[in-house]
């Protein structure tokens, strides 16, 4: 990477980045909520538009000298239409987590009450989890999964609903491997008078490439991320009808947010650019076929998949047959150069900072352009490793094989020098 002036001005921060970017192409990334995003978009995000304060709307700023601050947030707004097919569209969120509070603040009150996903089910933090701000100002109730299926338990949301009446039902979820069915969940919405969010933030990019169903006719409003299988910067969305889209735009600035990140705005639009490609679906085809290869791959080797299988970029592995815990198969992995996260599995009986399951993703070994007998391959080093626990010699081999498979599949080549 071309860091020359930072390599000279803080040898420290230089020193971090370089290690950060061999560990990336080094090791088999398999966390399903991270992505390697293009080096267009790594250009965008460093540019110089991070010396620009633009607080407001394009043509409605108040800062002069925002004539080219205007044309990226156009250009992001417009793509992001075209992509998603939204009424309105907000590109300043910084994150996933404001663009839910932004949602929230402008349609409810402290105290109103809120449906959202089990955090323990897959649900997120942001969906009225206790120890997050949607919890502590909401009065949150929560839906889950059907023990025997895995599969969120409609009938259920519909009862907790019909009995609870809250003024906004949350769908969307960070560890749930199946189809949402997003217009069910807004007939729901409908029956019981409530505002119906749907967050997207993991499956973004199936969305905008027709392989998840689209939750824009039905919601009110859709929150996203950029960063995960979108394969954009670091940062939030927001879509919403358009008689919503004052209240949004007013709750992001100045009712949450200051002034937008400019230069992470660029890198949304350059992303929502290379969303739009042809080559762009060709990946998202081939995040899913690689998931359901390498949970099939998993089952054959003794591995219970939650709900039996995925139909997206996700799966959930429950390890309660196999006498290991969640943290202790994250951390044997990571010996072997693998990085997954341990996860709660529904109805865990572990605490969270031990678990029963971990998450495994495909969107960043696809971006590598890893296929199908890779992820054979992969499911061969996490089945040895996870039923020879705390073999080093078994560690030792499989880190060895997972190097040359990282070997075999270069990225950010053309950063390196
Ligand atoms: C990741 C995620 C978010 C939050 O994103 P941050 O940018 O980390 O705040 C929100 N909702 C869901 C469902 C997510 O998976």
């Amino acid at each position: 990477m071309r860091m020359d002036e930072l390599k000279k001005t803080d040898p420290e921060i230089y020193e971090a980045i370089v290690k950060e970017f061999e560990r990336e192409k080094d090791k088999l990334v398999l966390i399903a909520s991270e992505n390697y995003s293009s080096p267009a978009v790594l250009q965008a995000q460093g540019s110089i538009f991070t010396n620009k304060y633009a607080e407001g709307y394009p043509d409605n700023r108040y800062y002069g000298g925002c004539e080219y601050a205007d044309m990226v947030e156009n250009l992001a707004i417009e793509r992001a239409k075209k992509l998603f097919g939204a009424e309105h569209v907000n590109v300043q969120p910084h994150s996933g987590t404001q663009a839910n509070m932004a949602v929230y603040m402008s349609m409810l009150r402290p105290g109103d009450k809120i449906l959202g996903m089990n955090l323990s089910h897959g649900g997120h933090l942001s969906h009225g989890a206790q120890v997050n701000f949607s919890g502590l100002l909401y009065k949150a109730y929560y839906y889950g999964v059907d023990r025997k299926t895995g599969l969120i338990d409609y009938d259920r949301v519909r009862r907790l609903a019909k009995r609870h009446r809250p003024r906004l039902i949350i769908a969307g979820a960070s560890a749930y491997s199946r189809i949402i069915d997003f217009k069910l969940l807004s007939e729901i919405a409908k029956e019981v008078n409530a505002y119906f969010l749907a967050d997207i933030a993991h499956i973004a990019g199936l969305i905008a490439t027709g392989l998840h169903p689209s939750p824009i006719p039905y919601a009110d409003f859709v929150t996203s991320t950029t960063h995960k299988t979108l394969r954009g910067p670091r940062g939030g969305l927001i879509m919403c009808k358009a008689e919503y889209a004052k209240a949004i735009d007013r709750m992001i600035f100045p009712g949450i947010q200051g002034g937008p990140l400019v230069h992470v705005i660029a890198a949304k639009a350059v992303a929502f650019k290379e969303a739009l490609s042809e080559r762009f679906k060709r990946y998202q085809l081939q995040v899913v076929k690689n998931a359901k290869e390498l949970a099939e791959a998993l089952m054959e080797r003794g591995f219970k998949i939650v709900s039996g299988g995925t139909d997206t970029h996700l799966m959930l592995v429950d390890l309660t047959n196999k006498k290991i815990t969640g943290r202790e198969a994250e951390s044997m992995l990571d010996m072997a150069g693998i990085t997954v996260n341990k996860n709660s599995v529904p109805y865990d009986r572990r605490p969270p900072a031990i678990t029963s399951g971990i998450r495994i993703g495909t969107p960043i070994v696809t971006t590598r352009r890893m296929k199908e007998p890779e992820m054979v391959m992969i499911a061969d080093f996490i089945s040895a490793i996870l039923n020879n626990i705390r073999n080093i010699e078994v560690i030792n081999k499989i880190k060895d094989r997972v190097k040359s498979l990282c070997r075999r599949f270069p990225f950010y080549e053309e950063l390196e020098g």
